[in-house]
């Protein structure tokens, strides 16, 4: 994100302030308005600033429950995937043990 901007300059240069780091949906632009005063999230008033994030264990699991988006990706297909990833690192690791690879660890 080469655009993405945490301060936000106003005022002919007067006034600098945290710029909301909401992003949007339609046009992949950057919110332009200020993030809230004291928001743990750098978020406006309109995209959550007042939201302290997931506090509790089962929390977090809600909302990454709610962040797998259905048709994307499934949890099996994510399991499955670091299964591999977990796999082929054991592969890669004899490999370089036994001096099969030239590449750097
Ligand atoms: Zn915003």
């Amino acid at each position: 994100m080469e655009n993405f901007k945490k301060t936000l300059v106003t005022a002919n240069g007067k006034i600098s302030c945290l710029r909301c780091t909401a992003l949007s949906k339609r046009t992949r632009l950057q919110c332009g308005r200020p993030a809230m005063k004291g928001s743990k999230t750098h978020k406006c008033n309109f995209h959550g600033g007042k939201s302290t994030g997931p506090r509790t264990a089962e929390g977090r699991q809600r909302i990454s429950k709610a962040h797998l988006i259905h048709g994307n990706e499934t949890v099996q297909k994510r399991a499955e995937r670091q299964r591999m990833a977990l796999w082929f690192k054991q592969v890669e690791d004899v490999m370089h043990v036994l001096d099969m690879t030239t590449g750097g660890r």
